[in-house]
């Protein structure tokens, strides 16, 4: 006879194919396992939607092993510690791992970017896995590690209504820059207007990015964080100024077909240009996070900084969630909030300190 409670999750069904489908996924429930010693369990409040994950699909090895057909599917998540037989957390702790689309999560010790989160009164649970978790943070380390970004200077963002991107741009403007976004639609480009980007450019509005680019920024680009790769960064390349740096965060233009990725033509001005290409995780720069930390916490609290969510509700919508922002769908951080985030608001476990 079994006391252990019960867990859905959603699996890998099959692997997609270019543009991942909610039928790729499969919902199971299962019984949460006991714990081991050194282990933890967690209710996740949110899952984190990374276009990452479509990545760990395909059967390809990148930093992390794929996903294995029948596995649950891997992704970052926010969680109350429910059980635990770890000395170093305790029953209650806010935790953040690189889990999986699960109600319930069992994590040990060395579980992949566990961290302990110490959320301040006032702001809302899920800027912890957005604008103050890694979003927020691989925009400030992309921005002033890699791009090293200075008052005056003029930076180019792509994917810039996104999750990461939008969080780039406010940063960038608060810092003194001039900013420019690259969105894919109307809307979005009115979006990032309204954050305080100086300027819009629609990639699907006409043929020529290139000109857009070059109306946009008369003098040339200082950085370019680039997350998407393809042809918006070879437009990009020979519009940067000298010693120009290249902030290669992602690449999602080519996440849903890397068996065919576009050939760049302009790499050659990387020479003319003397730029430098770098690219980088955010979580091994873990010296500087809390001086991160600090000033984006420090944003939203005073308001500079404005946070974009798009929450959805449920675990039965992660996989729709996951297919809307790889379609271009979203602007801001997609989230998926499971229904336990409100029992658990209201459960003695959840009180932070
Ligand atoms: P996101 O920007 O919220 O969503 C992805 C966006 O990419 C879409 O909304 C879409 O916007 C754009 N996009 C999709 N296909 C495109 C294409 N073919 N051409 C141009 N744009 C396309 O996602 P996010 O979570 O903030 O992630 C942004 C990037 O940061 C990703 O490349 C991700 O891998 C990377 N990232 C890196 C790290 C790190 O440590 N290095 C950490 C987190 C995220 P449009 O409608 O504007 O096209």
């Amino acid at each position: 006879m079994s006391h252990r409670p019960l867990s859905r999750r959603f699996v890998l069904e099959q692997r997609p194919v270019g543009q991942p489908r909610a039928s790729d996924f499969r919902l199971m429930t299962s019984e949460v396992p006991a714990l081991r010693d050194g282990e933890v369990s967690l209710a996740n409040l949110f899952l984190s939607m990374d276009p990452a994950i479509r990545g760990f699909l395909d059967d390809r090895k990148s930093y992390l092993p794929p996903v294995a057909i029948g596995e649950t599917v891997r992704g970052m998540t926010l969680g109350r510690v429910l059980e635990s037989r770890n000395p170093a957390i305790r029953e209650g702790a806010l935790i953040r791992a690189l889990a999986g689309w699960q109600e319930i999560s069992v994590l040990g010790p060395d579980a992949l970017g566990l961290e302990i989160v110490n959320p301040a009164a006032g702001i809302p649970l899920e800027h912890y896995m957005g604008v103050l978790g890694p979003t927020g943070l691989t925009a400030w380390i992309g921005l002033h590690e890699i791009g090293r970004i200075g008052s005056g200077q003029t930076v180019v963002i792509s994917a810039a209504a996104g999750a990461v991107g939008s969080v780039a741009g406010q940063l960038a403007a608060l810092h003194g820059c001039r900013v420019v976004g690259i969105v894919g639609s109307a809307a979005k480009a009115a979006h990032i207007t309204a954050l305080g980007f100086h300027a819009a450019i629609d990639y699907r509005a006409g043929p020529d990015l290139d000109a857009a680019v070059r109306d946009a920024c008369p003098d040339g680009v200082d950085v370019y964080f680039d997350n998407v790769g393809g042809p918006i960064l070879e437009a990009l390349l020979p519009l940067m100024r000298e010693h120009g740096r290249v902030v290669v965060c992602g690449m999602v233009s080519e996440y849903n077909h890397q068996d065919a990725p576009y050939a760049v033509r302009t790499l050659w001005q990387i020479l003319v240009k003397r730029l430098t290409v770098r690219g980088f995780l955010t979580y091994e720069h873990a010296d500087r996070i809390p001086l991160a930390q600090a000033q984006l916490g420090e944003w939203v609290r005073t308001g500079a900084l404005r946070p974009l969510d798009n929450i959805h509700e449920g675990i039965e919508s992660a996989p729709t969630a996951f297919v809307a922002l790889m379609s271009g769908a979203t602007v801001g951080k997609t989230l998926v909030r499971l229904e336990s985030t409100h029992h658990h608001a209201h459960h003695p476990l959840s009180r932070a300190d």
